[in-house]
C-alpha cells in the first residue's frame, strides 16, 4: 500500500478542490464572455422625433434612428 503522510494529503486534498473551483471559474468566465459580450457592447438610444428606442455599438455617441433616421445623442443615466 502507498504510504502518505498527512500534510501531502492534505496539500493534495485542498489543491484538488481549488483545482476544481479555478475550472470551473475559468470556464463560466469564457461562457459568459462568449453568450453576452456582444449584449454589453451595446447602449441605449431614444429618438426625440419618433420615440423609438433602439440600441447601436458603444463606440457611438450619437446614432442615428432605424425607422425615421434622425440623429439621436446616447442615453446617460
Ligand atoms: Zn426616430
Amino acid at each position: 500500500m502507498i504510504s502518505i503522510d498527512f500534510s501531502w494529503f492534505a496539500l493534495l486534498y485542498v489543491g484538488a478542490g481549488m483545482a476544481i473551483i479555478f475550472g470551473f471559474w475559468f470556464y463560466y468566465d469564457i461562457r459568459d464572455r462568449r453568450l453576452y459580450q456582444e449584449v454589453r457592447d451595446r447602449v441605449t438610444f431614444h429618438c426625440i422625433k419618433c420615440g423609438k428606442i433602439y440600441t447601436d455599438n458603444r463606440e457611438k455617441n450619437v446614432s442615428g434612428c432605424p425607422q425615421c433616421g434622425f440623429e439621436n445623442a446616447r442615453l446617460k443615466f
